[in-house]
């Protein structure tokens, strides 16, 4: 039997989400004795990569109905592949779209459902999931009893890992019935680094004032080679665009780099970044949550000190 792990993609390229979630189907079908099949849909120019990281079959869908985002036809193009592919477990990066399709996709096969899962699932005795629960701040581990089993993966939770396999790649059709959602608009985002894929990213809070100050933002990020974020204040007051804010009802990121300045700390904030590497924050207020958090921190207000990190960026040719 086949694990089917759906492997998101962006501007006509694999996901970097997809990769995790096929190397993370690939190390549960070492332990359940299952192979992996790989399902893009959509154009993609380098779906075969995905044998790099463990995936035996890809399964290439294209149909013009799944051309704009239809969440209900993509949950049937995909529970129609799972029952074709004779699937007990799907995978899916807890992504936006991951999001929007597991769910309905575990309704429409009856299958137990996992979101967030942060580990690869024991299987010893029973099938148990660990996932975060309360932003971050615990785990819980969940058994799923139902035969057939979705789970969706937390991005940068799970490593991808170069297991080479040499896969079988074909087309499929599907049978899709009228979506229920009409798009009206589709916005690609304009950033050059994707804040799910920096290892830097250099994010600003209310602390900035108003959008006008977002330059030295965007030159620190820049000479940093990182991406740039804000919190949700920031992004809802329409300073900064939507798919920059990170946090609990954000994006979560996991970067090596963490830069957060005029941001306090909030739970719902620390819920998306808690997870990078190393942590530096700026803030006048030495009480402001966020430096429990920190590894390093700079008490100081942002528009003396992002001056200076930019000159000594510059000063170091980074
Ligand atoms: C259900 C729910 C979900 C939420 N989800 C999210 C989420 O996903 N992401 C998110 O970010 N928030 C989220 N929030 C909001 C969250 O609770 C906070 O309100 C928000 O994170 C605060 O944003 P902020 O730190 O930019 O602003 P503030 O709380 O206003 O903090 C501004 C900080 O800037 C500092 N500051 C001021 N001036 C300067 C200066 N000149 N230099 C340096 N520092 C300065 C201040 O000391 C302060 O610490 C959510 C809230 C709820 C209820």
């Amino acid at each position: 039997m086949s694990i089917l792990v759906f492997a998101n993609t962006a501007k006509n390229e694999v996901h970097k989400s997809a990769y995790e979630v096929v190397s993370y189907g690939s190390q549960l079908a070492q332990k359940t004795g299952d192979t992996v099949t790989a399902l893009v849909i959509g154009d993609a120019t380098n779906i075969s990569s995905l044998s790099d990281y463990g995936a035996d079959k890809i399964i290439h869908v294209k149909d013009a109905k799944l051309s704009s985002f239809q969440p209900s036809l993509l949950a049937q193009a995909i529970n129609q592949i799972a029952e074709a592919e004779g699937s007990k477990i799907i995978v899916f990066s807890h992504d936006l779209t991951g999001k929007a399709i597991a769910p309905l996709v575990a309704v429409g096969l009856k299958a137990g459902l996992v979101t967030g899962a942060v580990a690869i699932p024991e299987t010893e005795n029973g099938f148990i999931v660990k996932k975060a629960v309360f932003s971050g701040k615990a785990y819980a581990h969940v058994k799923i009893n139902t035969d057939k089993k979705v789970i969706s993966v937390n991005p940068n939770a799970v490593e991808k890992v170069e297991n080479k396999k040499s896969a079988n790649e074909s087309e499929a059709t599907v049978n899709l019935g009228e979506a229920r959602i009409k798009v009206i608009e589709q916005k690609i985002e304009s950033t050059d680094i994707p804040l799910t894929e920096a290892e830097k990213v250099v994010s600003a809070g209310r602390g900035l004032k108003g959008p006008e100050n977002w330059g030295m933002i965007e030159e620190l990020a820049k000479l940093l080679g990182a991406a740039t974020a804000c919190s949700r204040p920031v992004s809802d007051m329409d300073w900064r665009p939507h798919h920059e804010h990170v946090g609990q009802t954000g994006i979560a990121i996991r970067p090596n780099l963490y830069i957060a300045i005029g941001i306090s700390g909030a739970i719902q904030h620390l819920a998306g970044v808690n997870q990078s590497k190393v942590i530096v924050v700026i803030n006048t207020d030495p009480e402001a949550p966020f430096f429990k958090s920190a590894d390093y921190g700079i008490v100081g207000d942002a528009f003396e000190v992002v001056p200076k990190l930019i000159e000594a960026a510059k000063a170091m040719n980074i």
